[in-house]
């Protein structure tokens, strides 16, 4: 079986590739996020490879893929996860590849969402055709989930799904393939909370500094206890800790996050997106809003981080707190030292000579979902470098590696689920 997939993943090279420059043709940026076009486009090939598939679509622009076929025989459920929709392209008069081209310039495929994540959907969706051809000799069932709306939370994509059709797409295992670098595996996740503070103060002219306090000094100071949040110590469960603690993780995780991206991956991050203060020199600031973005490492609850917030706000009479993006996920984890992580980290030894390391991913991903229903997920991908950036463009070699090692690990973990009975 794993001749036949190495034939395929080598023959079909071509078409492979010129998938990917289509669908990169393909306008998905999001906002708005409308990805009806390439969802027709991604069922055009399953029709084509006679697989069956169905659509669930929330909300009309947000289509959701669903393709499950059976194996020979009762065994594992494998669920393979990618989407559809990426960032916005900005100004694309200053793009030098044009990002709606998928132009091949020096083995990389240039457009937005090439790296994030058209390059790892694809793969995904050549693993799964490839696997169905095998389905009268693997055991088990495969579910390819194509969604919507990643990029602005995926409550119209994965999470709907997770919730709306979880018998079908829950499964016992999750492959998804956002960019990792394919130094690293990711088995978990930071979260997210996102603050707003509001400060209001009476405000006046500033020549009468004593007749109010200034809403803007009042943001400085706050800014800087906010900052002592990231002194904050995870407690990691133990597998997770005795994982990240290893020297060679570390240094993986810093090599694929950025020097000082392993400090990052296992405490809180603190960033100040936007402050917004004041009307003109002269005049007292009266109001001052700050949105603030907190990354938990694993170990770290949101509400704990909250609770430190309003300690910290409970100084300050004149703040107030809302909470943003409410109902996220906490940060989560996988068992690193989950079966699936063998495959993958096998296959991928085997091509690139060294394994990749276990590292915790700093952004967030549609794993997530399945991870807070129980369910082991993990990410392997193309470099990070330059997603979401002017002339995004990814290694043919690194897409044509991650779809050889998924497609590998996937049959190695399907196989296995036979031995174990
Ligand atoms: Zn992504």
């Amino acid at each position: 079986m794993r001749d036949k997939l190495l034939h395929w993943l080598d023959t079909e090279r071509d078409r492979q590739l010129e998938f990917l420059q289509a669908f990169t043709r393909i306008d998905t940026c999001n906002p708005p996020g409308d990805t009806t076009e390439a969802a027709q486009f991604f069922r055009k090939f399953l029709d084509a490879e006679g697989i069956a598939h169905r659509t669930e679509a929330p909300q009309q622009i947000f289509p959701n893929l669903i393709s499950t076929f059976e194996g020979k025989s009762p065994g594992r459920h494998l669920v393979l996860n990618g989407h559809l929709d990426v960032f916005p392209i900005g100004d694309r008069s200053v793009w030098k590849h044009d990002p709606l081209s998928g132009d091949i310039v020096d083995g990389r495929v240039y457009g937005r969402g090439t790296v994030d994540m058209k390059c790892g959907t694809t793969a995904l969706l050549f693993v799964h055709a490839y696997l169905h051809r095998l389905r009268h000799e693997l055991p088990g069932k495969v579910t390819l989930t194509v969604v919507s709306d990643e990029e602005t939370g995926g409550r119209w994509g994965a999470d709907w799904l997770v919730r709306n059709c979880a018998a079908e797409v829950l499964g016992d295992c999750v492959l998804n393939t956002e960019p990792s670098g394919i130094h690293t595996v990711r088995f978990g996740e930071k979260s997210m909370l996102w603050v707003r503070f509001r400060i209001a103060v009476p405000g006046g002219h500033s020549a009468y500094p004593h007749t109010s306090p200034s809403a803007n000094k009042i943001a400085a100071s706050l800014i800087k206890d906010l900052e002592a949040i990231e002194a904050m110590v995870p407690d990691e469960p133990e597998t997770v800790r005795q994982t990240l603690q290893r020297g060679e993780v570390m240094e993986a995780a810093d090599r694929s996050l950025g020097q000082g991206g392993a400090g990052v991956m296992r405490r809180v991050s603190v960033n100040l997106g936007t402050l917004q203060g004041g009307v003109k020199i002269n005049l007292l600031p009266a109001e001052c809003v700050l949105d603030v973005d907190f990354r938990p490492p694993v170990g770290i609850t949101r509400a704990a981080v909250m609770e430190k917030v309003t300690a910290i706000v409970a100084r300050y009479p004149m703040v107030s707190v809302e909470e943003l993006l409410s109902g996220n996920p906490e940060s989560t984890w996988s068992d690193p030292t989950h079966e699936m992580m063998g495959h993958l980290t096998r296959n991928a030894a085997a091509a690139l000579g060294y394994p990749p390391q276990p590292i915790v991913s700093l952004g967030g991903t549609d794993t997530r979902f399945w991870r807070r229903a129980g369910v082991p997920c993990f990410v392997y991908g193309c470099s990070p470098a330059g997603m979401g950036g002017i002339d995004e463009a990814v290694s043919i070699a690194e897409f044509r590696h991650v779809m050889h090692v998924h497609a590998l690990a996937a049959c190695d973990y399907l196989m296995a689920g036979r031995l174990s009975g």
